[in-house]
C-alpha cells in the first residue's frame, strides 16, 4: 500500500516543475534566474539585482542610480520598505519577452504563492517610474501576501497605488489633491475629449477588479483603465489622509473585506452616509 502512494509523491515531485516549465515558461526562468548564465547577480541592499550581461555599462550605472530613486519613493510614500522582490533587467525585448509573458509593458512584477517575488524589467523598465511601479506592487504583496491579494485586492486598487509613485502622470512635488485634480483632467480628456469615446465604454471600478479585466481591450482601453484607477486612489488618498493606507493594510491583514474597509476609510473621514459618497464609480463630467 506504501509504495504505490510513494510512487504517486515523486511522480508529483516530477510532475509539478514539468508543469510549471511547460505552463509558464516565463514563470519558470524566474524562478531559476540563480543559474541563468547571461544574467550576472549584483547585491544592492539586501536585495538581488539580475543584470543582463548583454547590458552596457551605461545601462548598469543608470540602473543602480534610478534604484536608489524609485527605493526613495517607495520609503517616502509607504513609510519603510518591505518587499524584497529580485529584480531583473533585461535591456533588449526579446529577452524581456523570456522572463516577462507576452513581452508587453515596461516591467512587470510577479508573486508566488510561498512569497517570493520578482520585478522584470524590459527595455523601456529602466526609468524611476517603471521600477517605483513595480516596486509598489512589490510592497503591496510583501505586506498582505499572493492569497489576501488574489482574493480580496481589486486590480484597479493596485495599479491606481502604483500609480502614486510613477509620476508618469502626475509630478512628485504634487500634494494628493493636486494629483487626483491631475488624474481627473487626464481622466476626463480621455473618456470625453477628442479621443470620441462614448461614455458607455468608459470602464467603472466594478469593471476593473480582475487582472484580465483591467488589461482588456486596445490601448487606449487601458489607458483609460489606468486613470480611472489613479484617478480613484488620489481622490480616496485627498479624502481621508495618509494613515488611511497602513490602517487599509493592517484591517485587510486581519481578514476583513476590501470594499468593507475602503468604504468605511472613505466614510469616517468625510462623515457622510454611504450613499452620498462620490467615487469613480460614478462618474461626473
Ligand atoms: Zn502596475
Amino acid at each position: 500500500m506504501r509504495w504505490p502512494i510513494i510512487r504517486w509523491f515523486v511522480a508529483l515531485l516530477i510532475a509539478l516543475p514539468l508543469g510549471t516549465f511547460i505552463l509558464f515558461p516565463t514563470l519558470w526562468r524566474c524562478l531559476t534566474i540563480v543559474h541563468a548564465s547571461d544574467f550576472q547577480p549584483v547585491k544592492a541592499g539586501d536585495r538581488t539585482l539580475y543584470i543582463s550581461t548583454d547590458a552596457t555599462p551605461r545601462q548598469r550605472d543608470l540602473l543602480f542610480s534610478h534604484v536608489q530613486v524609485a527605493s526613495a519613493r517607495i520609503r517616502q510614500f509607504w513609510g519603510r520598505q518591505q518587499g524584497k522582490a529580485t529584480i531583473i533587467y533585461c535591456p533588449t525585448q526579446d529577452q524581456y519577452a523570456q522572463y516577462c509573458s507576452g513581452g508587453e509593458g515596461a516591467g512587470c512584477s510577479l508573486g508566488m504563492p510561498w512569497g517570493d517575488s520578482f520585478l522584470v524589467l524590459g527595455p523601456e523598465g529602466n526609468s524611476p517610474d517603471v521600477m517605483a511601479h513595480e516596486l509598489c506592487h512589490d510592497e503591496l504583496f510583501a505586506r498582505l501576501g499572493w492569497l489576501t491579494i488574489k482574493r480580496q485586492v481589486p486590480q484597479w486598487f493596485n495599479e491606481g497605488l502604483a500609480l502614486m509613485v510613477d509620476y508618469r502622470f502626475s509630478s512628485g512635488g504634487s500634494t494628493a489633491r493636486e494629483r487626483f485634480l491631475i488624474y481627473d483632467a487626464e481622466w476626463k480628456y480621455r473618456a470625453y475629449g477628442p479621443e470620441g469615446l462614448s461614455p458607455q465604454v468608459v470602464p467603472v471600478l466594478s469593471s476593473l477588479e480582475t487582472t484580465r479585466d483591467f488589461f482588456y481591450g486596445d490601448y487606449s482601453r487601458v489607458m483609460l483603465a489606468y486613470l480611472t484607477a489613479g484617478r480613484e486612489v488620489s481622490r480616496w488618498l485627498a479624502t481621508v489622509g495618509p494613515s488611511a493606507l497602513p490602517r487599509l493594510i493592517s484591517d485587510l491583514a486581519e481578514g476583513q473585506r476590501f470594499m468593507d474597509v475602503y468604504q468605511f476609510a472613505h466614510i469616517r473621514k468625510a462623515g457622510t452616509s454611504q450613499k452620498n459618497v462620490q467615487s469613480a464609480n460614478s462618474p461626473s463630467h
